[in-house]
């Protein structure tokens, strides 16, 4: 578990206690700046379901989506760390939802809020890649919102 103030894995529990969901409720202090910190431990949940296009359904893996910013992101200035902490943050979301199944779809558009404020070129890359421009209006069309919001 590491410290969210200055990033050491070196802690000890100071307080345990269950909470009313199910978890465990742990009070934490960092041995290297003593910031106290909590953190919640549970029991695994049924497996989050992606829908395909195609209606076929398989077991949500963050690896994809990091697979598709990786391509999305390439040669352009971003760092590995706002990525990973852009896939976390999605698979926090829908985790935090207990939802069950997502489609393709939904996972896109949580990408591309996100990375819209991160890099518009990839960000450009991924949105043709996801929405399947299939032509150049609908590609300049994409361009032109996102000049619209800056
Ligand atoms: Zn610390």
């Amino acid at each position: 578990m590491k410290c969210p103030v200055c990033g050491s894995m070196d802690n000890k529990v100071i307080d345990s206690r269950p909470t009313e969901n199910s978890a465990i409720r742990r009070r934490r202090e960092c041995n290297s700046c003593k910031n106290r910190f909590t953190t919640y431990e549970m029991v695994e949940m049924t497996p989050l379901f992606v829908i395909k296009k195609d209606g076929s359904r398989e077991v949500f893996d963050k690896r994809k989506i990091m697979t598709g910013l990786i391509k999305s992101c390439y040669k352009q200035n971003v760092k590995n760390e706002d990525l990973d902490a852009l896939v976390d943050d999605i698979e926090a979301e829908l985790l935090n939802n207990l939802r069950s199944d997502v489609s393709t779809r939904e996972i896109g558009e949580m990408v591309m809020v996100r990375l819209q404020k991160l890099d518009e070129v990839s960000y450009v890359r991924f949105a043709s890649v996801y929405r399947e421009f299939k032509d150049i209006d609908t590609f300049l069309h994409a361009i032109n919102q996102l000049r619209s919001k800056n």
